[in-house]
């Protein structure tokens, strides 16, 4: 019986008696292998059959004699869907930088490395459905655009269909927005928590899953201005049953990679251990992808207060030469990403939960603890990325969260809506937001978060 395959070229070897051609159709790693003979299949089609190009194949399958794979394709039939000239085609089968790769965005989820990521994308999404799912969370859609800009503290991109060079004045000079399509001032989303809120005291449980924009500097490799953020919301959670659920969120991901992402995870491992190989041995990691993933799922993670955690890093050298590049000036700084790396990969070598921040380096609506200094906050933190989650408890008590609002300068007029839900009927509750692509960095080994993304979005880079 005759089995009919379409897909890309990627690679093709031989000689004049017979070709190898490894096809792949996007749906695993694996390459199935063609074989054509020359008696069978004209020359002129056998010319385009270069990496890149697109065929059809009929052919039996057959036992392969070669060692590699078990079947292959012996080829009756072969039509060029599509060539892919060779002078031109800039993926051809060598290594290319992953800079390189960035700037042919539309053409990389052909190769290997980017074709694991995206499916591996694919199947963290319908984990993150499958957990919540599992549990009776509901799946509540936030809105994109969005009238509040309580959280936004000068990171949101603006949505207007105002003449930008152009726009009306009000008297003093300010933008009027009231003649702007939604008649006020509107942005981008930052968080879908503060309506995630308005869910879960409706339905007591929700989540949201969508894109979160943010216009900061993001010329790091933990940062995007357009990203996708999974943001559970619960009523009746305190701070310890938020860390409870999130630790067993992250565990659950990371299990699903290693149940369901078999081949793709090998692949992505092979490349870091080749990868591994050219650096000096001292630099070399002692952990296996599959190690480290392995290893989160296994260990519970540390819980520690942020004031324990600053303790530790003021008296530790995380280098003998020299200090942290940003030094931790005592309790009230706001941590680094080198801080949080230190606790995790140094101090604890384990993820690492940290709790009950200073208030003055955390959001208004976060729950005030007893002391009146700190906040019901936790941070997850883990190896290689430092802040992989942040939550909190939320203060459901109207009069110190509208005193917190008076004192931050958030008007209260705006976020009138917020506030009802603590008029009428309010209870405690807590959520977090875990940011996907940090996720995906974690799960894939990748070193920069452009790369776990199809269109990285970033200062100066949004090419289509
Ligand atoms: P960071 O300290 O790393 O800048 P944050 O504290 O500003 O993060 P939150 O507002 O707490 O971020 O957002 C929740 C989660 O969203 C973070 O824990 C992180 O996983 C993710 N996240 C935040 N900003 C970005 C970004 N610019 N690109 C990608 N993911 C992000
Ligand atoms: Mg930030
Ligand atoms: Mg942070
Ligand atoms: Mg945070």
């Amino acid at each position: 019986m005759d089995v009919h395959v379409k897909g890309w070229v990627r690679t093709k070897r031989g000689n004049k008696h017979v070709n190898f051609i490894a096809l792949n159709d996007g749906s695993t790693i694996n390459n199935i292998q063609v074989v054509a003979d020359p008696n069978t299949i004209p020359e002129n089609v056998l010319k385009l059959v270069t990496t890149g190009a697109s065929l059809a194949v009929t052919g039996q399958l057959v036992e392969s004699q070669g060692s590699g794979q078990a079947v292959e394709i012996h080829a009756k039939t072969i039509e060029v869907l599509g060539a892919a000239d060779p002078e031109k085609y800039p993926l051809q089968p060598k290594k290319h930088s992953f800079e390189f790769l960035r700037e042919i965005a539309h053409l990389r989820p052909r190769t290997n490395t980017f074709s694991a990521i995206l499916r591996m994308r694919h199947a963290m999404s319908f984990a993150v459905h499958q957990f919540f799912n599992n549990k009776g969370f509901n799946y509540m859609h936030t809105p994109i655009i969005t009238g509040s800009d309580a959280e936004g503290a000068g990171e949101m991109f603006r949505v207007t269909t105002l003449d930008a060079k152009n726009p009306p004045l009000k008297e003093d000079g300010s933008v009027d927005f009231s003649e702007d399509f939604f008649g006020k001032e509107t942005n981008l989303t930052v968080s879908g928590q503060l309506e995630g809120e308005l869910g879960a005291l409706a339905l007591g449980e929700i989540y949201t899953f969508g894109p979160t924009f943010r216009a900061e500097n993001s010329n790091t490799t933990r940062h995007l201005a357009e990203f996708w953020m999974i943001e559970p919301e619960m009523a009746f959670y305190d701070l310890e049953d938020n860390m409870n659920l999130a630790e067993e969120f992250l565990k659950y991901l990371v299990q699903y990679a290693l149940d369901h992402c078999a081949d793709d995870l090998a692949f992505l491992e092979k490349r870091l251990l080749d990868e591994e190989k050219n650096k000096p041995a001292n630099e070399r990691s002692a952990m296996s992808l599959t190690d480290k993933l392995r290893f989160v799922v296994e260990n519970k993670f540390e819980r520690v207060s942020y004031t324990e955690a600053i303790d530790i890093l003021r008296n530790s050298n995380p280098n003998k030469k020299k200090k942290f590049q940003y030094p931790i000036e005592g309790w009230g700084t706001d941590l680094q990403s080198e801080h949080e790396r230190y606790l995790v990969e140094k101090h604890f070598q384990k993820p690492v939960i940290l709790s009950d921040y200073p208030k003055e380096i955390k959001a208004f609506y976060m729950r005030m603890n007893d002391d009146n200094k700190t906040v019901a906050a936790m941070d997850i933190l883990f190896p290689g990325i430092g802040e992989i989650v942040g939550g909190s408890q939320r203060e459901e008590r109207l009069d110190i969260l509208s005193a917190r609002m008076t004192e931050m300068g958030i008007p209260h007029e705006e976020m009138d809506w917020y506030l009802d839900t603590r008029r009428f009927g309010t209870v405690p509750h807590s959520g977090f937001g875990l940011g996907f692509e940090r996720l995906m960095i974690f799960v894939t080994g990748m070193g920069n978060i452009r790369d776990v993304i199809p269109f990285p979005r970033t200062p100066g880079n949004a090419e289509f």
